[in-house]
């Protein structure tokens, strides 16, 4: 702890424990938008496994893999990602060797960080992997686990999986009890490690990392630079005050935050958005986010519960809307997400975009414009249409989310800043698809700008858009 103590002071940082929240990181300097606070490389990690879409175990890279001729499960990207795993990964590759083949295609990313986090201890041990300050067993020991608060379920769940832990590394003296809480410890502390578009590539403990606490309205943000974990200031903290990332999605109203954080984290959390839960203003912005829309579709109000229970009423103009009315709409919707999640998965790409144009035409009659279920269906609707190349209507359903967005993710946060590039990258495509639809060259792989100044370009995009009429 010391030593820890005396790592993070020269980061301007020091751990505190608050009888409430237990340990917090606090800063000793004032930090600003955009610095880092602290950053740091996975104690143990893995990348996700889905078909098709293998990873280096080193850097997660998708590209120029080779399988591990050993245990043909881990993959690499070169000898440069297998050398300096090699540590750690001769002994992870002998014990999975010793598997038949249908057992060792059974083991999941979560076994496996398992795995590495036992072997990773033993390395340490036998000093072949040398400890620091800020990554080494005894501060994945002082992670919560939260395994008294786990359900009966969920308790037996961790008690296979470490049987099947135990199976691959055939120790002896090994403690399945512990090793059931380290994947307790796993589900409250293991960061989903993402790529710079925000996409998940795999998962990793960090144990200095996993000291900040949550707040749903955060002042930091965790980001990736590879597996690297980097801390950003998102506003101006002051000397003193504690570093505060979200571990959930904040876009949300505060019950379904306060779920979130109770079903995976369990903890009740008391930030400055929650303590409101109940007070008019929360009230409010929970009927916009997830409530439903004015029977009058230009009011735009919000609907509170009629105090007969029998409709909502609409806090703007008065308007009463029927609950029959609405329960109905509703069921259709949920009806329709059922289905269009299976033909979805069912690689029904024409069908599934006609779906989610349906779901989006019902949302829109049922739910207040800033809601999150509908921008989730145009969410889904500008993935299909990038995916088929029609930048066009991409971007008008890219634009339509981002006042949600801005209303959701307030300040920098880095999910606005992403729909604000794809938005400007769509722009940039149906521009280009416009030009090669008035005559230039297709193939010569030309810039625009080789044809047109930049005034004629802005006119251009001027005289473009005037001509469209967004959704
Ligand atoms: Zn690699
Ligand atoms: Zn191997
Ligand atoms: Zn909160
Ligand atoms: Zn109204």
């Amino acid at each position: 702890m010391e030593e820890l103590q005396s790592a993070l002071k020269e980061r301007d940082l020091i751990v505190c424990t608050l009888p409430e929240k237990g340990r917090c990181l606090l800063t000793t300097r004032d930090f600003y938008p955009g610095e880092v606070i602290i950053s740091q490389e996975p104690y143990v990690c893995v990348p996700n496994k889905s078909s098709g879409n293998r990873r280096c175990d080193g850097c997660f890279t998708s590209s120029n893999l080779r399988k591990c001729s050993a245990c043909h499960v881990v993959w690499y990207c070169g000898s440069t990602c297998q050398k300096l795993d090699w540590k750690l990964h001769r002994l992870e590759c002998q014990a999975l060797s010793r598997l038949d083949m249908d057992k060792r295609k059974s083991v999941t990313p979560s076994i496996r960080l398992m795995v590495k986090l036992y072997l990773r201890r033993k390395l340490e041990s036998e000093k072949v992997i040398p400890t620091t300050a800020t990554n080494n067993y005894n501060l994945v020991e002082a992670l919560v686990s939260h395994i008294s608060d786990i359900d009966e379920k969920q308790l037996v769940l961790y008690a296979q999986m470490a049987s099947l832990v135990n199976l691959i590394l055939q120790w002896p003296e090994i403690n399945m009890k512990e090793i059931a809480e380290n994947f307790s410890k796993f589900a409250c502390n293991a960061h989903t490690i993402c790529d710079g578009e925000l996409r998940p590539l795999g998962t990793g403990l960090y144990p200095v990392i996993s000291i900040i606490n949550h707040s749903c309205l955060p002042n930091s943000v965790l980001v990736f630079e590879g597996r690297l974990a980097v801390v950003r200031a998102v506003q101006h903290i002051t000397q003193g005050a504690e570093v505060l990332i979200s571990y959930i999605d904040t876009a949300g109203s505060t019950m379904t935050r306060q779920k979130a954080l109770t079903e995976q984290y369990l903890f009740t959390c008391t930030c400055p958005r929650c303590i409101k839960a109940g007070q008019s203003d929360d009230i409010q912005e929970s009927a916009i986010l997830e409530g439903y829309q004015c029977k009058d579709y230009q009011c735009n109000g919000f609907l509170l519960r009629s105090s007969d229970g029998k409709g909502f009423i609409c806090q703007r103009c008065g308007v009463v809307r029927d609950k029959e009315e609405i329960r109905k709409i509703a069921s259709e919707v949920k009806s329709m997400l059922d289905t269009v999640l299976m033909s979805s998965s069912a690689g029904n790409h024409q069908e599934t975009f006609f779906m989610y144009q349906k779901i989006e035409t019902l949302q829109r009659k049922l739910c207040h414009p800033f809601s999150i279920s509908l921008m989730q269906t145009c969410e889904k609707l500008l993935e299909i249409l990038m995916e088929q190349q029609n930048w066009r209507e991409a971007l008008a359903y890219c634009r339509l989310t981002i006042p949600v967005y801005q209303r959701v993710y307030p300040g920098f946060h880095p999910l606005l800043g992403l729909q604000y590039y794809t938005c400007g990258k769509l722009e940039w495509q149906s521009l280009l698809a416009y030009w090669h639809s008035v005559g230039l060259p297709k193939s010569t792989g030309m810039c625009v700008q080789d044809f047109y100044s930049p005034v004629e370009v802005y006119k251009g995009l001027k005289g473009f858009w005037a001509t469209r009429t967004v959704l």
